[in-house]
């Protein structure tokens, strides 16, 4: 399957294309993976030229399959010093497609600040791929670039910029396309930054063509006539958005409050923040990213000013992780996060980091230079966000993210993280197969790239997977890890791929190119994908005892039913050496010989 690439050389001012066979990487994360990998040096400074940013979609995008527009970018985290990985709906991937492109290569560094332009006009490459000076656009804010750039190359265009953040190289800077929808996490706006790349714009009409369009037809049908039959899919995320999940998440006690320290809320300030509080207080519309009939976006308007979110994620990490129920304070902090282009997640996981150390008096109020960084301070978010994505004051300490902070201050244990990334709004004490997703993302503490468990719950699974099994923890992680691989390589969105299955995607993925293609197949291009990013972060560097969770997960038990619940070190081991021997990694959680063999990967 050979899929278009444009690679561009910022240093020499070079681009040229060339084709590669994807099909045993599937496309999107997968072939972001190999093009990433065969170019990265693992030892590299993220913040330098050496660093390299890959943005790449699949066959299938820009089809009539659903959700099928999403990109996927993979690049050297200045948050980790790990593979960075980082996925987004919105219309940019499937507009990088139109435009002619399954993937995009940024290497080297400019000595200016520059936009990049891939459209699909134009005789010659230089016409179609170009650097043009954006002097003018550096400093602007997430809508402001993006409506100047839409405003110069037509409303049919997508943007995806960095915002001060990313240009002040704060470790958490996403990467915004349509100016609300974000490549997070992992610092992905502050690799653009330092590469002096405000922003890509893709334009194009190219409709993606499939070989077998009545196959594909039936084939996409089908999955849609899954999706409608789902509750999940077709009412519940439209009607509450991902913060329909608070309820759920908190009746399992697993909705972290005050960094972690326990799961318990009051039950009348935790409805302030859920799905149903938004839908009625604060929504205006939902929306939804391209061919995607579930609509799970939040347009919302507040205080004046409208916006999108917020997110499950969001909501509580900006929300009860700081002991704030505030919807309002939560969602203008949201606006003002996604218009400087930072990642609302490490955003507050290390607002919650400072809150505990201001507590704990280890930051001083001469160190916040007189912002009370308090838990349940509501009043603190728009000085401190602003801060913090302009490098000010104590901003600049945090811009860091919680680990460096924590460090810096002498107590690494307040930062709630798994290889510097900020854990997600799901308490690992509460299932242990995502404690173990925690442990063994590629990327730090990630639900999406570390494997979605908790999704069980409401796909309605949960029952066959018992939640504090240890010895079912590694065979459920792997599994949900190797579909999330899958999805993120395919460009769909989680949602409807668990709703529907591998096999349904084997299906529209085969029509497309016109081959048979089995699920085993795409799994089998699952665990390549694994053991490639692996290798890399082995050769970065880690090892499996970064494989692990901060000290109070097992030290610090939370109460669920009747039983005190943590992860205890034992446990750790048990499931680190079954998740190891699935993936067929030795003891260290090296891929062995054998298996690098198999997979073509070294
Ligand atoms: S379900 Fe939500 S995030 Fe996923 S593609 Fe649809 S609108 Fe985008």
């Amino acid at each position: 399957m050979p899929s278009k690439v444009v690679e561009i050389d910022l240093s020499r001012q070079e681009v040229r294309e060339f084709s590669i066979d994807s099909r045993p990487w599937l496309g999107g994360r997968g072939l972001a993976v190999k093009l990433f990998t065969d170019r990265a040096d693992p030892g590299c400074d993220p913040l330098s030229a050496d660093n390299v940013l890959v943005a790449a979609v699949s066959a299938i995008t820009g089809t009539t399959a659903p959700t099928a527009g999403r990109g996927h970018i993979v690049f050297k985290s200045p948050l980790t010093g790990a593979i960075g990985s980082s996925n987004s709906g919105g219309r940019w991937g499937k507009i990088l497609k139109s435009a002619g492109y399954d993937a995009l290569v940024i290497k080297g560094a400019s000595s200016n600040p520059v936009y990049i332009l891939v459209t699909d006009q134009g005789k010659d490459l230089a016409e179609r791929v170009s650097l043009r000076p954006a002097e003018e656009l550096w400093g602007k804010s997430v809508p402001e670039v993006s409506d100047l750039l839409a405003g110069r190359h037509g409303q049919d265009c997508s943007v995806l910029a960095t915002g001060p953040a990313g240009e002040k190289l704060v470790r958490f800077a996403s990467l915004m396309n349509e100016k609300n929808r974000a490549y997070g996490r992992g610092g992905p706006g502050a690799v653009l930054g330092a590469k002096r790349v405000k922003a890509i714009v893709v334009k194009g009409s190219a409709k993606t063509g499939v070989a077998e369009p009545e196959r594909f037809k039936d084939a996409v049908e089908q999955t849609r006539h899954i999706m409608k039959a789902q509750p999940i899919t077709k009412r519940v995320l439209r009607d509450l958005g991902t913060a329909g999940l608070v309820h759920l998440i908190n009746e399992m006690r697993m909705l972290p409050r005050r960094n972690f320290q326990d799961c318990i809320h009051d039950s009348d300030l935790i409805d302030n923040i859920s799905g149903e509080a938004i839908s009625r207080t604060i929504l205006e519309r939902a929306g939804g990213c391209f061919s995607c009939p579930i609509l799970c976006q939040r347009h919302t308007r507040v205080g004046g000013k409208s916006g999108e979110g917020p997110e499950f994620e969001t909501a509580v990490l900006m929300g009860p992780l700081l002991d704030i129920y505030d919807l309002e304070a939560i969602t203008l902090g949201n606006y003002r996060a996604n218009e400087l282009g930072l990642d609302t997640m490490s955003l507050g996981g290390t607002l919650a980091c400072a809150a505990e150390l201001f507590e704990r008096e280890a930051i001083t109020p001469a160190d916040a230079g007189g912002i009370a960084l308090r838990f349940g301070e509501a009043s603190l978010y728009p000085e401190i966000v602003e801060k913090i994505g302009k490098r000010e004051g104590i901003g600049d300490l945090l811009a860091e993210g919680s680990l460096r902070l924590a460090e810096r201050f002498e107590h690494p244990e307040a930062a709630m993280q798994v290889k510097g990334l900020e854990i997600p709004a799901y308490d690992p004490r509460g299932m242990m197969a995502q404690a173990l997703g925690y442990m063994t993302s590629p990327t730090g503490a990630c639900h999406l790239r570390g494997g979605y468990s908790i999704a069980l719950a409401f796909f309605g699974g949960i029952r066959e997977v018992p939640r504090f099994s240890v010895r079912q923890a590694a065979m459920t992680c792997k599994n949900q890890q190797d579909l999330g691989i899958i999805q993120d390589s395919l460009g769909i969105c989680r949602f409807i791929g668990y709703a529907t299955g591998a096999e349904h995607w084997a299906r529209i993925y085969g029509a497309a190119i016109g081959e048979e293609v089995s699920r085993a197949e795409l799994e089998q291009a699952a665990e390549r994908i694994a053991s490639l990013e692996r290798l890399f972060n082995l050769r970065a560097g880690f090892s499996r005892k970064d494989d692990d969770l901060p000290a109070r997960f097992k030290t610090e038990a939370i109460s669920i039913g009747r039983r005190d619940r943590i992860i205890s070190e034992a446990d750790r081991e048990r499931m680190l050496d079954d998740y190891y021997q699935v993936r067929g990694w030795d003891r260290e959680g090296v891929p062995r010989p054998e298996l690098q063999e198999r997979l073509s990967i070294k």
